[in-house]
Parts: C-alpha cells; sequence; structure tokens
C-alpha cells in the first residue's frame, strides 16, 4: 500500500490537528510515495528498535512518542540522532509518530486503557477540542439518488448523536447549459437544460470532509456536481485528554490496584491515599498525569490513574485528599502497541507487527 493512502487512513480516524501545539506528529522520516507492506509498532524508536526493524524488513515504524522532537541543526552520523535519522533513511525504512492526537482521540490510548481496565461509559476528563460541523448540500438528478445518499452515508456523513444516515432531501428544477468542451451526462451542447433534481442536506464532521466530497464526486453522474458547503455554528463531538468512568460496583482503593496489578502485569505500583477508602469513580490518564489530579477530583473521581507521580505531586494529592495510583509512564503507555495494531490491523495489504524490544528503562528489584 501506498504510504500517502495508509496515512490519509490513519489520519481519517487520528488527525494530527488534535494533537497540542508543542508536540510533534504525522511522518517525521520517510517518502510519502513509497510503498508499505510492514508496519512495526513501538512506543518510541531507539537504535534496538531500528536494528529490529531492518532485520524484519519493515518499511514503516509506527511511534507513540514523537521520534523527532527537539530542534535538529544537523542529520550526520556524529550523534545519536542523527545516526539513527541516517540509518532510517539508508534502509528505506519510514516513521510515523502519533502522540497526542492519539491520546485525545475517541478509540486512541486512553479509551484502549480504560477497555483493558474494565471501565464502562467513559466521559472525557479534560475536553481539548469541539469538532468542527459543515452542511454539505448536493443537487443530484433523481436516477442518482439513493446512489449518492449511500456514499455520503458509507464515508462518514450524516450522523448526528446515535443516529446514522441522517438527510433531508427536496424536489426541484436544476437549469444548466453545457458549454463548448462540455461532456454533459443529461442535455447537448449550447442548449438550455432544465432537469429534474434532489438537493440533499447532510452534515459533516470536518475530519471526514476531504473524503466525504471525492465519495460524493466518485459516485454522481455530473461532469461538474453542485455543491454547497456552510461552516455550522452547532458544535460537533468533544474530544479531550483522559478520561473518567462510574464502577458498576464500588471497590476498596486496594481491590481496585491489585486488579490493575493483574490487567498491567505488573508487580509492583505506587499508590498514593487510603487503601481503605471506597473508590466508586475512577479517573485515568496514561502517561503523565499529574497536572490532573485536581481536575480528576472535580469530575467527581475518587482516584486518578496515571504516571510519573513525583514528591511533590503526592504530598499535594494528600492534602486535597485524592488518591492516586502510579503505575508508571510506561505500563500505561507500552499498551501503544496492542491500541494500534488492533486498528492497523483492519487495514488490508499490511502486516503489522510489535516490537519485542523492552523499552522500560526502570528495573524493579
Ligand atoms: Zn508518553
Amino acid at each position: 500500500m501506498n504510504l500517502k493512502t495508509l496515512i490519509k487512513k490513519i489520519e481519517s480516524k487520528y488527525p494530527l490537528n488534535l494533537a497540542y501545539d508543542w508536540d510533534n506528529v504525522g511522518l517525521l522520516v520517510g517518502d510519502f510515495n513509497m510503498d508499505v507492506k510492514k508496519v512495526l509498532v513501538v512506543l518510541e524508536a531507539n537504535e534496538k528498535v531500528i536494528d529490529e526493524a531492518i532485520e524484519n524488513n519493515i518499511d514503516l515504524i509506527i511511534t507513540h512518542h514523537p521520534f523527532i522532537f527537539k530542534k535538529i541543526n544537523k542529520i550526520n552520523t556524529s550523534d545519536l540522532k542523527g545516526r539513527l535519522i541516517h540509518r532510517l533513511i539508508k534502509n528505506d525504512i519510514g516513521l510515523y509518530s502519533m502522540h497526542t492526537n492519539f491520546d485525545i482521540a475517541f478509540d486512541g490510548l486512553n479509551d484502549y486503557f480504560m477497555e483493558l481496565m474494565g471501565f464502562e461509559n467513559c466521559k472525557i476528563l479534560d475536553v481539548t477540542n469541539n469538532e468542527v460541523l459543515y452542511k454539505l448540500a448536493v443537487y443530484v438528478p433523481t436516477t442518482h439518488v439513493e446512489k449518492v445518499k449511500a456514499s455520503l452515508a458509507k464515508s462518514g456523513a450524516g450522523h448526528i448523536g446515535n443516529y446514522s444516515h441522517c438527510s433531508f432531501s427536496t424536489e426541484g428544477i436544476g437549469n444548466f447549459k453545457p458549454l463548448d468542451g462540455a461532456n454533459p451526462f443529461i442535455g447537448n451542447r449550447n442548449e438550455l437544460e432544465v432537469v429534474e433534481e434532489i438537493k440533499i442536506e447532510t452534515i459533516v464532521p470536518q475530519r471526514v470532509l476531504g473524503g466525504v466530497i471525492s465519495a460524493m464526486i466518485n459516485v454522481h453522474p455530473y461532469e461538474e456536481v453542485a455543491y454547497d458547503l456552510y461552516k455550522l455554528e452547532n458544535k460537533g463531538g468533544s474530544v479531550g485528554l483522559g478520561r473518567v468512568s462510574k464502577l458498576k460496583e464500588s471497590k476498596k482503593l486496594k481491590d481496585l490496584c491489585e486488579d490493575i496489578k493483574v490487567k498491567l502485569d505488573m508487580k509492583h505500583i505506587r499508590i498514593v491515599g487510603d487503601l481503605d477508602s471506597k473508590i466508586n469513580k475512577v479517573a485515568a490518564v496514561t502517561g503523565s498525569g499529574a497536572d490532573m489530579v485536581k481536575k480528576a477530583q472535580r469530575s467527581g473521581a475518587d482516584v486518578i490513574i496515571t504516571g510519573d507521580i513525583k514528591y511533590h505531586d503526592a504530598q499535594d494529592a494528600l492534602d486535597i485528599g485524592m488518591n492516586v495510583v502510579d503505575c508508571g509512564h510506561f505500563d500505561t503507555e507500552d499498551v501503544f502497541k496492542d491500541a494500534m495494531k488492533r486498528f492497523l490491523d483492519t487495514i488490508d495489504e499490511i502486516d503489522v507487527m510489535k516490537s519485542e524490544i523492552d523499552l522500560n528503562p526502570f528495573i524493579i528489584i
């Protein structure tokens, strides 16, 4: 599969514009026109991961942490990052990173983590974006109405809440005169044509707008498709960082932590708070979530599960009476491999491999 096509599929679900401004996501090394057969998914890329990619004939590495983050002034083999970039290019391996856009997006890392923990009906902890919506109106001859409606629905238009295929149709008369050089589906050059048409109106979220318009043009019979696009004041669905979930049955913090250890396959986790306290509602932020402790408490959560809690973060949490479970940055995010593989496995024509390199920098004895 062409890399550009693969990226289009990835970004239609995990758009780059969801990422924070400070982040660096997308294709960081590589040629958009390259052919991709084999993909390696991994939390981040280092020398060993690149060795693994070369040994396994990988065409594209997909990382969670941005492979290039700090400013680079030169790419040569005298420094580590330069050497890694040089090796990737020399071996025709592309590198794509999806970081905060994957944390924030629906069905991204935070949702995957909650699913893994068995937490259901999740809400967003910190809303970062509201989706921009468009109204699309297209004029279609009566013979092609169902075909155009079906393609609009299939490409992601017409979703309102729990309803799909939403549209409104009005009958009318289309007028046009094909000019010299035109190749009209109906009518003749230089003759005024009057045709019974249906105006189909539907709603389209910005993230699928390009795909919806090209799918509509593909099935529409006219050489020049007449359509109008209006940006709406209506707000679309929200996306954001972290998730909150109400437990079906409350449990003691200690028991919740034992479950987490089993699910993340960890021998030890660090806990701040009262092990006997009752937990009804949980919040989670994968990676570093120390700055979300207060927000989690305001959301009504009795505990936040995250990583990277420092001594003073723990003291502050104790002061406000909030429980915190620190599973570590690595262990809350290494599941990126599973989350991303599950998504990529839905795409034909590519083979997806999870990295086997152990990237946890800490040893616990
Ligand atoms: Zn991280």
